[in-house]
């Protein structure tokens, strides 16, 4: 721990040094009113270059530009998911559907059985586990094709988002947002609604990536979790409390630790560093063929950097976790009487 403390400060120390050359003003940050400085510029990514300002007061990242709906449409549409294919490899698929179940007990724990709502829910798989369970589901999902699946799957499944769909007052037990609520444009907007539709006491849960974590200091501007453009705002367990507080909602618990994220963060990040293109062995993953001689080669010595990059990065994210600074992490929050 001693050494991952010293890691940790050395990080910090450059990350303050960082911010104090950096003055480019970005705006205000929306959760404390901070002034927002450009911080990573020009990252590659989807074929444009981004930057990424981070507030000054709370820590929250902004990513600039800040595409339109109808730009981010473009690019999901080409590249990000497509929902009637896998996004990974078929045994990778099986070892994520099995980190489901586990997802499904975490909110059991917490919420009264009953309704419940998945915001951006892509193929409805947790729904579908928790629908298994017992629970009322209803999903919402930006594609128009979620429609259909939903009369296939025999549940609620909507085409749209919390601004255009309207549901009940007081109507659900729980609403998730598992990796979604850093893709959303209005998010005080999005959480004032969660307060209207939930029931009193009943549980908010947001899972998103954390830029308090280890992984994110010392991977800076190389970080995997940054994923621009589809990630609008960049959260930390500090802001995002602050935000939930001042929406009406009282943070129950923090989850430092997934499995399915935070190992695989630590390790893409770790490739990403050398100055390979940007996120080469997760397009791997994702059935996507490296072009190019350089990417075949960069693959390759990833492939064989393996045995050591694999656990070493299962324990830094092991280790990030009990620091209480997990790469991404689920926010368990109620809705205040
Ligand atoms: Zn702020």
């Amino acid at each position: 721990m001693d050494f991952f403390s010293s890691l940790l400060m050395v990080c910090m120390a450059q990350g303050r040094a960082k911010g104090r050359a950096k003055n480019n003003d970005t705006g205000k940050c929306f959760i404390c009113g901070g002034e927002l400085h450009a911080a990573y510029k020009g990252i590659k990514s989807e074929g444009g270059l981004y930057n990424i300002s981070f507030c000054a007061g709370c820590g929250l990242g902004r990513t600039e530009p800040f595409l339109s709906d109808a730009e981010l449409q473009k690019i999901y549409s080409s590249s990000y998911r497509e929902e009637d294919s896998k996004r990974f490899i078929p045994p990778l698929e099986k070892a994520i559907a099995l980190l489901r179940v586990q997802r499904c007990r975490r909110v059991e724990r917490l919420a009264e059985k009953g309704r419940i709502l998945d915001i951006g829910c892509g193929r409805a798989d947790f729904l579908q586990l928790m629908k298994e369970r017992g629970w009322d589901a209803s999903g919402l999902e930006l594609d128009r094709r979620i429609e259909g699946r939903g009369k296939k799957l025999g549940m609620d499944l909507r085409c749209g988002s919390l601004d255009t769909v309207r549901f009940p007052e007081s109507s659900f037990d729980a609403v998730t947002f598992w990796h979604v609520f850093e893709h959303i444009r209005r998010p005080e907007a999005a959480l004032e609604e969660c307060g209207r539709i939930l029931k009193p006491g009943g549980l908010l849960v947001i899972a998103v990536p954390n830029t308090g974590s280890l992984q994110a200091r010392i991977s800076g501007r190389h970080w995997f979790h940054l994923d621009p453009p589809f990630h609008l705002y960049h959260y930390s367990a500090g802001n995002l409390k602050r935000l939930l507080d001042r929406s009406g909602f009282e943070a129950a618990s923090v989850k430092h630790y997934s499995l399915e994220y935070n190992p695989y963060g630590f390790l893409q990040s770790i490739f990403n560093m050398p100055g390979f293109r940007r996120n080469l062995f997760y397009d791997f993953l994702r059935s996507k063929k490296g072009e190019g001689l350089k990417s075949k080669i960069g693959i390759a010595l990833m492939l064989l950097s393996m045995p050591v990059a694999l656990p070493l990065s299962m324990a830094l994210s092991l280790a990030e976790a009990a620091m209480g600074l997990g790469g991404t992490i689920e926010v368990y929050a109620r809705k205040m009487a």
